[in-house]
């Protein structure tokens, strides 16, 4: 593998770099920047600028990019080449301090929920030092957050960046409570497990719906789906094999620790792992995969698709964000310890993660709602839009002992005393790993799964962030205070303990008996995208971002109106995507075929007589029937998006498409479907599931 360590970082202007390149003394700067967030003083970004660009050059580079993920989900980037004038009328390679640190840039056409004025479209970017700029497609692409003039945020980085300084703040002051002062700075870490398709280009460009909306919005369902487990266990395809050869080997260039490629579940359907890192990092880093994995798939005649759920009946792709706390001296602070002092530490950040998620579970649930992720969380393959955590036997064991401090024996209740002494050692790593969870302890971490596949994964670590912060600052206020430390935390563990335990759940979390448990206990169980969104504003969620100073009310309001929207646009692309198919192709096919049929029964009857022709007759009579009907729900469905997309307000646009137009598009497919089982594939003008799903060779 002495490949991969040469090609390693290779287009990645990274530390190492930095160092060889650098003057020593702008690289010390720049060493505070990333270690301390310290500003840079232009001076100095000209210096970085000027190597960069050297740099950049050398790799091929032409242009410059700053890339921000606006909130469409998307990356954006609009290129610039370094050239510029020279005094003799030639050009010079050019690229300033200033251009490096922050860009100006057309922002009307992203959206902003309002917060830009029209008359005032520019948005600003400003460089994130702390994520490495790198050189792809002859570009210098420099990882940039994206303001409106006012300093609203217009993207995901910002806030993310700001919840990060939110968690560090308070994680450091519960740090030093425990006598630890040589812990300058805390990071949330993560890595993203992403899931993907990969179909056949042919197939694809046969299917409108795939082309517009990225999933199927018809297809009846192959004789084989994904009930053998033959495609998890099987081999990778050559074909497949070849694509993450190459996605690994660009990946890495880029500085993407890409570490596990491997089949899932659904026929055709694949998942990538990298290795964890800080959180703003991997969030560049997933948008990163998931856009190299778009291109390269297309150079190997494959399509990558990343929508939530692209195929009725298989299982739908997310990505499970693997989160966790870790210390700028290399200590993972969700990992169990070896003394006893270390535990009482881990018990109180874990506890306060249990907190977290109960007290803001409808955030976690809004944090990864979209229309595609609708079609999954719920579904009988993915977690359940019931957030619940999971912890294991062993962590589970120890809070119930805890917990029960009179009701144990008294050996056991000395054992438990949460003080620097006494606490046991804990039991490592836990061994059943509950694959059904939505938010999972495994040993040394979190796993988040309801994330979906397509989605930035900045929001739902956005929310995690700030909530976790919001725990500890209360948990740090109220053991500041403490006269006797070691007690006030026992009593916080175990208040809190107590206080959230209805959000602790082992079980099947698929289990419909788990989802009217869930409801008994209280927890929230937002089904789809506008329930979900209608308690983004409460008043809870709006003092939590607003205290911990990463979203103001008006962006909180804007984003709330945004993905309102959003919704809305989906739904009406996905409805009159269905329409087309339908009127255009579906319903002149299947008359097509009944005229055929009819002839063919009355040849055969003019030729033989008296024949019973009941495969024609129930045949014709079945589908005239379905096409009957699948017209006319074509056309209520027709009326219903227009006059959903007419309405004014965002919500009741999104409400009105979940509860008019989402209804009849479920109905319109069931009807097609059927018709698409009687139709023989060569009539049909679809490609089958069958073809789709086991197309790739
Ligand atoms: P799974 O069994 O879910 O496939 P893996 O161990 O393959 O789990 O992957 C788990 C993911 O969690 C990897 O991306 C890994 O880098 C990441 N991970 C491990 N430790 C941490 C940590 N401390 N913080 C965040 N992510 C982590
Ligand atoms: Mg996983």
């Amino acid at each position: 593998m002495s490949k991969v360590t040469e090609i390693f970082g290779t287009m990645v202007f990274d530390e190492a770099v930095m160092r060889e390149k650098l003057p020593p003394e702008a690289y010390e700067r720049m060493a505070l920047t990333l270690k301390k967030g310290k500003r840079l003083d232009i001076e100095t970004a000209n210096i970085i600028a000027s190597a960069m660009k050297d740099w950049a050059i050398e790799l091929g580079a032409t242009h410059f990019t700053h890339w921000f993920q606006p909130m469409t989900g998307v990356t954006a980037e609009k290129h610039d080449s370094f050239i510029a004038p020279s005094k003799d009328g030639k050009i010079i390679m050019d690229f300033t301090g200033k251009e490096l640190v922050s860009g100006e840039s057309d922002a009307s056409s992203f959206p902003s929920g309002g917060l830009r004025a029209t008359f005032e479209a520019r948005g600003y970017t400003a460089w994130d030092p702390t994520s490495f700029a790198f050189v792809k497609d002859n570009t210098l692409y420099i990882p940039t957050a994206f303001c409106s003039f006012g300093g609203e945020a217009l993207d995901g980085k910002t806030p993310l960046l700001r919840s990060m300084e939110a968690v560090n703040r308070e994680a450091l002051r519960i740090l030093r409570l425990f006598g630890n002062d040589t812990v300058t700075a805390v990071k949330s870490t993560v890595g993203a497990e992403q899931e993907y398709f990969l179909i056949d280009t042919e197939m694809f460009d046969r299917r409108p719906d795939l082309i517009y909306t990225g999933r199927t919005l018809f297809g009846a369902k192959a004789p084989k789906g994904q009930e053998l487990d033959d495609h998890y266990f099987g081999i990778i395809k050559p074909r497949v094999k070849e694509f993450m050869a190459e996605l690994d080997e660009e990946l890495w260039k880029v500085g993407v620790l890409s570490k596990t490629e491997h089949n899932e579940g659904a026929p055709c359907q694949h998942e990538l792992a990298p290795i964890f890192g800080t959180t703003n990092i991997a969030t560049d880093h997933n948008q990163l995969t998931m856009e190299l994995m778009q291109k390269i798939a297309k150079k190997h005649g494959m399509v990558c698709i990343l929508h939530e759920k692209p195929f009725s009946g298989v299982a739908g792709s997310g990505k499970h964000n693997n989160w966790s706390l870790s210390t700028d001296t290399g200590a993972n602070l969700l990992e169990p310890g070896d003394t006893p002092f270390e535990n009482a530490q881990f018990l109180l950040f874990l506890t306060a993660v249990i907190k977290a998620v109960d007290d803001y579970q409808e955030l976690l649930r809004i944090s990864v709602a979209s229309a595609g992720n609708d079609h999954r969380l719920g579904a009988s393959e993915a977690p359940p839009a019931v957030v619940s955590m999971f912890l294991g036997d062993e962590i589970t064991a120890v809070l119930d002992a805890i917990e029960n401090e009179g009701s144990v024996d008294a050996k056991d209740k000395e054992m438990m005393k949460i003080g620097v002494h006494v606490l046991p050692k804990f039991p490592k790593a836990s061994s059943d790993r509950n694959r059904t969870s939505p938010f999972a302890f495994t040993g040394n971490k979190f796993e988040f799964r309801m994330l979906g596949a397509s989605a930035s994964i900045a929001s739902a670590n956005i929310v995690l962030n700030t909530a976790v912060a919001e725990v500890l600052k209360r948990f740090a206020d109220e053991l500041e205070g403490a006269s006797d430390f070691n007690s006030a935390l026992h009593n916080l563990i175990r208040r809190t303990v107590i206080a959230h335990k209805r959000i602790l759940f082992n079980g099947n979390g698929y289990d419909d008996a788990w989802i009217a448990e869930a409801e008994a206990r209280g927890l929230a169980n937002l089904r789809t995208t506008p329930d979900a969104l209608d308690r983004y504003l409460d008043e809870k969620n709006i003092k939590l971002f607003t205290e911990n100073k990463v979203f103001s009310e008006n962006e909180m309001k804007a984003r709330h109106q945004i993905h309102m929207e959003r919704y809305a646009k989906v739904l009406n692309i996905e409805a009159r995507t269905m329409v087309g198919m339908v009127r255009g192709s579906i319903l002149p096919a299947v008359a097509k075929y009944v005229r055929e049929l009819s002839e063919a029964g009355i040849a055969a009857r003019d030729f033989i007589g008296n024949a019973p022709l009941t495969f024609e007759r129930e045949t014709v009579a079945l589908l005239t029937e379905l096409s009957e009907k699948a017209y006319a729900l074509m056309k209520a469905l027709d009326s219903a998006n227009i006059e959903a997309k007419a309405l004014k307000c965002p919500r009741d646009r999104a409400h009105a498409y979940k509860n008019t137009v989402l209804p009849l598009m479920e109905e319109l497919r069931v009807a097609v479907d059927s018709m698409e089982r009687r139709v023989p594939a060569k009539d049909w003008p679809y490609p089958s599931y069958g073809n789709i799903l086991f197309g790739v060779k």
